[in-house]
């Protein structure tokens, strides 16, 4: 007897320039899973994309619900990338679904970026898009990109370093750390954006059909799109490169595979590295910290750095952890250096994200900094189930 969804993809066989086995063996890696991003994976998941990594750190707040197809009133509370992998193993039990309910440095390695067949950015800050573009662009991943405005919005696709790019698209102060939420009609640049699951569902339909003309090898030529449904006019938009934008250069030298994942610890690390490397992190860590008013030594402040914002329980920065011993504020000094971390602490309790590719400063003569790349491991939160005997 064959599978119930053997023939699940029979109409869109039929589209000129589609290749449904193609799609089957890709991988998509969908960063925010919020509005955009769960119509992304929706698309993605029903038109057969093989395997999805979604990455997102927050939680579902019912303010999301109006917005989120994968999302229900039960999700409030959870994680956005799990419940969202949840619904989609219901919609799409084919497809392969992993969760990193983690910031994107600590959630998806740059090898994973480099492996997979089209990455998607489905956030609503500047700083997170140029985030993700500055780690796309490091391993010259294929980046679709968009955000929404009241009654459209734009996409853009980046599939070389070379390109023109969305940083280009700023200035120097935009690309500084200016973290408003971005909007092309830029209404309202200090409150939250008006939106609604009409301009999310057209820009995000854009988006998967650039992504999937991306996978099949066919990905259009415009690299802008904008979309305005008030006007009707929906039309590509020429970017331009600007000479000062740093979105442009990829690592410069060959990746050395690691016999580790990021569940080895520091230690494991530093004896599979030349003697004398300095592997870095690509965000800093925070170190034991250190009571100066009693001594008190606070080893367990740094477990967990890259926790899930937990909701109504916003950061607040202004209010440092407290001492157990004193009860005054101990201040937690941060590094890059992994040399610095306690080497019995896993790579991944430090922030490194699965395939992860690691910067290595070296003593090698004429040589400053090697690329090396930790293993892949795969833990699917969803894989399809084989099928049962009848
Ligand atoms: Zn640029
Ligand atoms: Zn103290």
């Amino acid at each position: 007897m064959s599978s119930p969804s053997a023939d699940r993809y029979a109409r869109q066989r039929l589209i000129p320039d589609w290749d449904q086995e193609r799609l089957a063996t890709s991988t998509a890696v969908v960063v925010g899973v919020g509005a955009l991003g769960n119509e992304v994976a929706k698309n993605l998941a029903l038109a057969g994309v093989g395997r999805l990594i979604l990455c997102d750190p927050d939680t579902v707040a019912a303010s999301n619900l109006s917005r989120t197809v994968l999302l229900g009133p039960d999700d409030v509370g959870r994680p956005k990338a799990t419940a969202a992998a949840g619904a989609l193993s219901r919609i799409a039990p084919d497809v392969t679904v992993e969760t990193r309910p983690a910031e994107l440095v600590a959630g998806v390695g740059l090898g994973e970026l480099s492996d997979a067949g089209v990455v998607l950015g489905c956030l609503d800050s500047r700083r997170a898009r140029l985030r993700l573009l500055g780690r796309a662009t490091l391993v010259g991943a294929a980046l679709v990109d968009g955000g929404t405005h009241p009654w459209g919005g734009e996409v853009r696709l980046r599939l070389d370093p070379a390109e023109a790019c969305y940083g280009c698209s700023l200035t120097a102060h935009q690309r500084g750390e200016s973290d408003l939420p971005w909007s092309c009609a830029e209404i309202r640049p200090d409150g939250p954006q008006p939106a609604s699951i009409v301009s999310t569902s057209i820009v995000a339909g854009w988006i998967t059909l650039v992504a999937l003309r991306v996978l099949f090898g066919s990905p259009p030529r415009y690299r802008l799109l904008r979309i305005d449904g008030a006007t009707g006019d929906t039309a590509p938009v020429t970017l331009t490169r600007d000479a000062d934008c740093p979105h442009h250069r990829p690592l410069d030298g060959p990746v050395h595979p690691l016999p580790l994942d990021h569940h080895a610890t520091v230690g494991d690390l530093l004896e599979a590295l030349p003697a004398g490397a300095e592997p870095l992190a690509w965000a800093a860590f925070p170190l034991p910290g250190r009571c100066h008013h009693c001594g008190e030594n606070h080893a367990h402040l740094t477990a967990q750095p890259h926790q899930p914002a937990q909701p109504h329980q916003p950061a607040q920065p202004g209010q440092p952890p407290r001492c157990r011993r004193c009860g005054r504020a101990v201040r937690l000094r941060r590094s890059e250096r992994l040399r610095d971390a306690d080497p019995a602490l896993r790579l991944h309790d430090l922030g490194i994200a699965p395939g992860e590719i690691l910067t290595v400063q070296t003593t090698t003569e004429g040589e400053r900094f090697q690329w090396h790349r930790l293993r892949t491991v795969t833990h699917p939160e969803h894989r399809p189930t084989a099928p049962t005997s009848v």
